[in-house]
């Protein structure tokens, strides 16, 4: 049996994937080709994880056999592939609790009440339901979203305006640079003299500093000035303990994200350094049977938190879970080269090979 039952309680299901990040889409692919349907929640409102919240616009060259893709291509990519397997989205709803039932199986239950009764779960949750750190800025809150941005939705939208980019790391100094010459000003502000991002990149900066291109401020936010109901004005107390007036149009800020676990903390699985550690790197299992977790959350000797990592550990953790679903079938692993039945479950015609 692989069909999911809805009723007017809980949606029954054979597999709940959480997250919907790039591990999570490709979990969905892998229990797909084991005819094991998926619900996939997240906690964002649209799929794609870190590659889209973070870097959509940014290549990512180290996907086997795709030598550059950016974040939103990898994740339309994968959207594609799964296409097939019909996947149910959950979105803008964050898995708040995960309880064993007496028959073995899970409830599950997200923010907004939808529930779930599933014989397997997949936690593809990354580095948990992510927020982006905040400017400890007292009242600065208010202009979130119209002048104050913690991310690059649409760059066109800091096009020639005055920007200041707070941060020291890849993200501020990466769209620092891409700012350059596309808004009016740019001017980078962090707090000390070194800087977590790549050097290649902090030397680039320096050297538009240097060409009057850009502006690094060294010295921290501490207030702000606002005319007719907009910012206009951010206050920056130096390293000397002198404030300094920048005006600006928009403030972007990037101090990274909070590594915050959430509610997973509370279902009684093994963490280590806030992920969760799997028993085994055979089949990604939790210490709780039936429950596995794969891509960024999860942690074992060895472990580079990469999406190829992700897409090798759900492979496995499909494999590993299918006789919690079939536990009378034998599983083989086939080829989608050449299996007809892979062929079938993908909707596409079996090739004749001479
Ligand atoms: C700037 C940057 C550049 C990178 N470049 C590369 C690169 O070039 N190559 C590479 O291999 N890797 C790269 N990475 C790392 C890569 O993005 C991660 O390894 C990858 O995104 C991990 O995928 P994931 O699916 O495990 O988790 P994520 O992408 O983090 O997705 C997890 C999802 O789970 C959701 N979630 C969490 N908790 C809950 C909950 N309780 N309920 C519901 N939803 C929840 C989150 O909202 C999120 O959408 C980069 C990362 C960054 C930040």
């Amino acid at each position: 049996m692989n069909s999911t039952v809805t009723t007017p309680d809980a949606i029954e299901a054979d597999a709940v994937i959480i997250g919907a990040g790039p591990v999570g889409l490709f979990q969905v692919f892998e229990l797909g080709l084991l005819e094991i349907k998926a619900h996939v929640i997240d906690s964002l409102g649209a799929v794609g994880g870190q590659c889209v919240e973070l870097y959509p616009d940014k290549p990512i060259y180290d996907i086997p056999a795709v030598p550059s893709c950016t974040g939103q291509e990898l994740t339309d990519n994968l959207l594609k592939q799964i296409e097939p397997f019909d996947p149910t989205f959950h979105l803008g709803q964050e898995v708040t609790k995960v309880e064993r039932r007496a028959d073995g199986r899970f409830d599950v239950e997200t923010s907004i009440g939808t529930r779930f009764i599933t014989k397997t779960i997949f936690i593809a949750a990354g580095v948990g339901s992510f927020q982006a750190r905040t400017i400890k800025v007292d009242g600065i809150e208010e202009f979130e979203g119209s002048q104050l941005h913690y991310k690059v939705k649409d760059p066109a939208i800091f096009e020639g305006k005055n920007l200041v980019i707070c941060g020291g790391g890849d993200s501020a100094l990466d769209w620092a640079l891409n700012f350059v010459g596309k808004a009016e000003s740019v001017v980078l502000l962090h707090r000390r003299e070194e800087f977590r991002a790549a050097p290649a990149s902090v030397a680039k900066m320096k050297a538009l500093c240097d060409e009057y291109e850009m502006q690094l401020i060294i010295g921290q936010a501490t207030g702000f000035e606002a005319k007719d109901g907009k910012l206009s004005e951010l206050k920056v107390t130096g390293a000397d303990g002198v404030t300094r007036r920048v005006p600006l149009d928009m403030l972007l800020v990037f101090f990274g994200l909070s590594p915050k676990l959430g509610p997973i903390a509370e279902w009684g699985l093994d963490i280590e350094r806030r992920q969760l550690k799997v028993m085994n790197t055979e089949k990604f299992e939790t210490n709780v049977p039936g429950i596995f977790a794969v891509g960024d959350i999860n942690t074992y000797p060895g472990k580079k938190k990469l999406i190829l990592s992700g897409f090798h550990e759900a492979a496995l953790a499909a494999f590993g879970a299918a006789p919690y679903i079939f536990p009378d079938k034998k599983i083989h692993m086939q080829y989608t080269t050449t299996s007809p039945k892979l062929h079938k479950v993908l909707g596409v015609e079996t090739p004749v090979f001479d």
